[in-house]
């Protein structure tokens, strides 16, 4: 069997899911769309579930597959719905979604008189310019909603651009104009992701929306000393399968972008760009082998990569190759491939995965 394996140690999700809320304070929904930033979405909500305040997903069929995995929690669908159609399931299942446009505000306010009791997350532009409602119409769709009989409960959300950045201004400037319209609107306010949760202390509200953080990764570019409490949830491994010794001088793998400049002793290993492994992540990316740090040499191949063994004796044939997990951080990976760990963690695939 092809030895490439994410390891998902299921107590860490629940030590970071536990963590951040208690950074936060008040209630958490853990954010499991994209199948659980690739970790499994059911997998990982039942491990929260008898933790968690609530679930968060992007689409209507992520939040389906985990009350159909037994999860029966409050689930935000963070994009709200696509077409009016969708809010059928959203009232068979109890669904919060989010609204975010005129276009959804409009949907449910064509529901029939028999809709009530809806419970949805209102969001506002508050600077990010991407979904939500401009300030200035904010209030006007908050009583529209608490009007059109329909809906019960409103939680006034908005979403920030930069709180990775936690020595930028954008996300004080946009927690006041959100706190300018909101502070006269009843309801319970969710405005953090984890990024504001670990650095962003007026963005604490009711609700926070932990996601990356979950999985034991920092949305921070340096170190930051709420994320070390953090735990990889994450371990993906693989194995040597293959050795050999070149002179000086030769080069190795596709496009022999990479010349020996010594006496190179390579190993092969079973995981490449099909596995979601970044491709721009070559010559120099950190691996570990059986906990020892070495770096990538050559192109990443679909299936395949070379990484240097010279100053590993011992490491040969069937030694452990970690790509990510506890010796070497995603995040380190993703910058030696010019993005960020969150999309590599989503992008895992032809692992197998392994809970524990
Ligand atoms: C994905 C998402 C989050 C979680 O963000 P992280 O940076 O992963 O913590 C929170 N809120 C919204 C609206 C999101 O789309």
């Amino acid at each position: 069997m092809r030895p490439l394996v994410a390891s998902i140690r299921l107590d860490n999700l629940k030590h970071n899911y536990l963590l951040a809320r208690s950074q936060h304070g008040g209630r958490a929904l853990a954010v499991v769309k994209a199948n659980a930033y690739g970790h499994g979405a059911v997998r990982c909500a039942r491990a929260l579930a008898d933790v968690a305040d609530g679930f968060a997903v992007a689409t209507i069929e992520e939040a389906i597959q985990l009350r159909e995995g037994g999860l029966d929690q409050p689930i935000v669908l963070l994009e709200g719905v696509f077409e009016a159609e969708e809010l059928a399931l959203v009232r068979q299942h109890g669904f919060w979604p989010v609204v975010q446009s005129a276009e959804q505000l409009a949907m449910i306010e064509a529901l029939p008189a028999s809709a009530k009791g809806l419970t949805v997350w209102l969001k506002m532009d508050s600077g990010m310019h991407r979904a939500g409602f401009f300030p200035e119409h904010y209030a006007a769709a908050h009583q529209r909603l608490m009007g059109c009989g329909k809906v019960e409960r409103i939680v006034k959300m908005t979403h920030f651009a930069r709180a990775d950045e936690p020595a930028d201004s954008a996300t004080r400037t946009q927690i006041e104009t959100f706190d300018s319209v909101c502070a006269a609107l009843p309801g319970d306010e969710s405005v953090a992701n984890s990024a504001a949760i670990m650095a962003h202390e007026r963005a604490h509200r009711q609700w926070a929306r932990p996601g990356i953080m979950l999985y034991g990764a920092t949305p921070f570019d340096t170190s930051h000393p709420a994320a070390a409490g953090l735990r990889p949830v994450m371990r993906l491994t693989t194995r040597v399968f293959g050795t050999r010794e070149l002179p000086a001088g030769q080069p190795v793998g596709y496009g022999g972008t990479f010349v020996t400049e010594r006496p190179t002793r390579i190993g092969l290993i079973a995981c490449g760009y099909a596995d979601g492994y970044p491709r721009l992540a070559s010559t120099g990316s950190p691996v570990a082998v059986d906990g020892v740090r070495t770096r990538i040499i050559g192109r990443v191949s679909m299936d395949m990569i070379t990484i240097d063994l010279t100053d590993l004796p011992h490491a040969g044939i069937g030694s452990e190759v970690e790509l990510w997990g506890d010796a070497v951080g995603v995040n380190e990976v993703a910058a030696h491939a010019g993005t960020i760990g969150y999309e590599l963690l989503c992008n895992v695939k032809r692992a197998r995965f392994e809970y524990s």
